[in-house]
């Protein structure tokens, strides 16, 4: 079995103890991977802050090139790393080959707006003096990710620090490290000097400690759960480490009578059964008028019963198993729950019976507030459907949860789309849209959802200072 190592100062480093990668799909262990101890991320850390000095002095221009040919290497592998992907995280192959294209695209697109990495000069309000604004590299940056997108919710964070002119240490998750080892092997082959990228892994409280601990690393950047993005935020209090957070969600999904239903299930599908359920701006609680409650219900249900499940590489496959032993324990318990509560199990419920960690998709009507499904996130193909009667109602239900990642809204009205855009706590609010998100835009959320942006110039500005220059003369 093969064991992956670290990528760490250039050099791809085997290391012991290796930890165990198992495929979702059969709960066997394919794979190893090195970890280091806290020792060893500090030095990651000096490392980078040695090569921070010669990467901030190259021209945006020249950071782009390396972006580009990162790009240009994983474009080549693509099919390679997304059969990795599939393994470690369970995902239809379709979707593993988007994420890595998404993952190219955000390095290209990055690419370019380093170049806009634009400071400004101000009228001054003082005689003899000028006032000028710069942007400069944060320096060292610790970034953690999730394992429901390994690679691309890691790229995220990487091409935008590159761009900006920061060196990162990247700690991917437990359950899926393996397509990060995969993107710094692009890193490595594109040319990028050493220590401008390093990968870790190990246990993740000793490398988030060191990463908020460490004078050298200037900012934390996570992705995860909203109970870590707590722990996180406790840590920097000493050293004032500045954090990006993007947290967990529960997204609602609106479904007004005047909406064009098909496009309504068709969102609804994708909103909710993409990446199994498992992505942090899934649709967690549809909201569907009444007048038009029973048609969506049979439309929807329809579709769901239709959805093929299975392992990642069989043909049509669209959804594949939960992460673990422990979401598929979550999900049961989540359906059980709605149903002890007076919900009408429409579909699913129950674990497929085959090996790995495979759940039915499933749609609950008529969930009741209280119901555990509405109240924190699913990570599942689970729907809980619910009706509402006017607009008003719909947005108080939708506002209801300590999560502002994402909402969608499925209407004609322009003026109920602007209202609800307005009037809806969320950082993305898909419109029509069951997938808001692209590079060129910003991603991240309100309330417990997490602080700052990632992706379009806010994700870059994420890695920036931003210095005011008062000159005399
Ligand atoms: P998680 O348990 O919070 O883990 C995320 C990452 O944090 C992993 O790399 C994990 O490492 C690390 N970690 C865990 N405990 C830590 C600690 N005490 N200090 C430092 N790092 C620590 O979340 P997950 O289960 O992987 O991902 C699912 C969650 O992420 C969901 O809540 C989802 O909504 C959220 N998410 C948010 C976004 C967004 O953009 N807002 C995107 C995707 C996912 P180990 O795995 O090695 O322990």
């Amino acid at each position: 079995m093969q064991t992956y190592p670290l990528y760490l100062n250039g050099q791809f480093v085997p290391s012991e103890p290796a930890w165990n990668v198992t495929n979702p799909a059969d709960g066997e262990v394919f794979a190893r991977i090195s970890t280091v101890n806290r020792a060893r991320v500090a030095q990651a850390i000096a490392d980078a802050h040695a090569a921070f000095a010669g990467w901030r002095q190259l021209t945006a221009k020249a950071r782009g090139e390396f972006l580009r040919r990162i790009a240009s290497e994983l474009e080549n592998r693509r099919e390679e790393v997304a059969r990795l992907i599939s393994r470690e995280n369970g995902k239809p192959l379709a979707q593993s080959l988007a994420e890595v294209a998404i993952s190219v695209d955000h390095l290209t697109w990055f690419a370019e707006e380093g170049r806009r990495a634009y400071g400004r000069i101000i009228p001054p309000q003082a005689e003899g003096k000028r006032n000028l604004v710069l942007k400069t590299p944060i320096g060292v940056v610790g970034a953690i990710s999730p394992w429901n997108f390994p690679l691309m919710l890691s790229v995220r964070k990487v091409a935008p620090a590159l761009a900006a002119g920061c060196p990162v240490v990247l700690k991917p998750a437990r359950q899926a490290p393996l397509s990060c080892i995969a993107f710094a092997e692009c890193a490595h082959a594109a040319g990028l000097p050493k220590g401008v990228l390093q990968v870790v892994c190990g246990p993740s409280g000793e490398i988030g400690e060191e990463f908020l601990g460490n004078p050298l690393c200037r900012k934390v950047t996570f992705t995860g759960s909203t109970e870590v993005g707590r722990i996180l935020i406790r840590q920097a209090a000493d050293t004032i480490k500045p954090l990006s957070l993007e947290l967990g969600g529960n997204a609602p999904l609106l479904v007004f009578d005047d909406a064009d239903l098909d496009l309504a299930v068709e969102g609804a599908m994708l909103a909710k059964m993409r990446n199994t359920g498992q992505s942090c701006i899934a649709a967690n609680r549809l909201f569907v008028h009444r007048p038009v409650y029973d048609r969506f219900l049979a439309a929807f249900v329809a579709r769901v019963k239709a959805l093929k499940v299975g392992e990642y590489s069989e043909p049509g496959v669209e959804i594949g198993p939960l992460i673990d032993r422990a979401a598929l324990d979550h999900a049961l318990a989540l359906a059980q729950d709605a149903v002890q509560r007076g919900a009408r199990l429409l579909c699913g419920g129950h674990r497929v019976e085959r090996k790995g960690f495979f759940f039915e998709p499933t749609v609950l009507a008529d969930v009741p507030a209280d119901a555990l499904c509405r109240r924190g996130e699913i990570f599942a193909p689970m729907a809980p459907v619910v009706t509402f009667d006017t607009e008003a109602e719909a947005v108080q239900m939708a506002n209801d949860t300590v999560h502002g990642l994402s909402a969608y809204a499925f209407t004609r009205d322009i003026g109920r789309m602007f209202r609800l855009g307005e009037n809806l706590e969320a950082g993305m609010i898909g419109l029509n849209d069951g997938l808001p998100t692209t590079s060129n835009a910003p991603f991240g959320g309100v309330k417990q959802s997490g602080w700052g942006r990632e992706l379009a110039s806010e994700g870059l500005d994420a890695f920036l200072e931003t210095k005011h220059l008062s000159v005399r003369c």
